[in-house]
């Protein structure tokens, strides 16, 4: 089996695009650690409050525990091994035993061997973790988040040519080329500028390239909304997240006052934001609760 195979078929738990990324979110952290530091194996408390932080920021919103990938990953053939201090194998994904036995998690030899044989493997294996499961609005953010260093030339780009640009123009046109949280609009030479097509649910989750399933955003909205600080409700109103602050007078103006508005419709007799995606959404993405408006 390829390897871009072999980590894109890790088993994962998910249903009905319920989001997991727990073990190629630990797959990217081993990855960004192999590119600065090689393969030497890494010690489950030193990685705990990393691997942690990850889960939050790019997880799904509920809660979750690092030692679940960090055990179950080692399920999937010759990806990721787990020895405790005097040699035995995985204690389980409780975080006591992880702790006390100085459990250590690292990439299978074979994969190093892989690595080390072919320099173009490991872009390769990063973008096809960050395409499977991430929105493409926040792949720098993680890249940047586990120290993955990658020149975007690097990143063979796996996407655009599987991407419906039909979808961008339906959208941009429906919404009449504004953002529908906030109205902002801009061209340049005739081209709209700062402006996207945005899949409320993803595709990689199975979202469709419909205009039920999008929504015109300006780039700042766009990345607060796969990020889950923004979001709608069954009605179609912009929510807030709780979690969010911001202090800076523009980001009340540009965020925080959102709360509780309607979004923009699509012109008259087209297809607004379904519910069904705003719900998987909801449920996903967007880290509740939500301000009052
Ligand atoms: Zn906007």
């Amino acid at each position: 089996m390829d390897w871009v195979d072999r980590v894109l078929s890790v088993r994962r738990y998910s249903r009905n695009g319920e989001r997991a990324p727990h073990k190629p979110l630990l797959l990217l952290y081993a990855l960004g650690r192999f590119q600065r530091e090689g393969a030497r194996p890494i010690e489950f408390s030193a990685l705990e409050n990393d691997l942690n932080e990850l889960l939050r920021e790019f997880g799904p919103p509920r809660k979750t525990s690092a030692g679940y990938p960090f055990h179950h990953l080692t399920n999937d053939d010759l990806l990721w091994e787990v020895r405790t201090a005097d040699g035995g194998s995985s204690p389980g994904p409780d975080l006591g035993p992880l702790r006390a036995l100085h459990a250590r998690g690292r990439l299978h030899p074979r994969l190093v061997a892989a690595l080390d044989a072919d320099s173009a493997l490991l872009p390769r294996l990063v973008r096809a973790l960050l395409d499977a499961d991430f929105a493409p609005s926040m792949h720098a953010d993680i890249c940047q988040m586990v120290g993955l260093d990658l020149e975007d030339a690097e990143l063979p780009s796996g996407m655009p040519g599987r991407r419906d640009p039909a979808f961008r123009l339906e959208v941009l046109e429906a919404y009449e080329y504004c953002c529908a949280f906030c109205g902002y609009d801009g061209w340049l030479n005739g081209v709209a500028v700062g402006l996207d097509a945005a899949h409320v649910r993803w595709r990689t989750y199975g979202g469709p390239d419909q205009l039920g399933n999008g929504i015109c955003l300006c780039a700042l909205h766009h990345r607060l909304f796969d990020r889950g600080v923004v979001g709608l409700s069954e009605e179609r109103a912009i929510t807030v997240s709780r979690k969010y602050v911001g202090r800076a007078a523009t980001s009340r103006s540009l965020v925080l006052d959102l709360a509780g508005r309607a979004a923009r419709e699509p012109q008259r007799g087209l297809e607004p934001v379904g519910p069904q995606y705003i719900g998987w959404h909801a449920r996903q993405v967007f880290r509740g609760p939500a301000r009052a408006a």
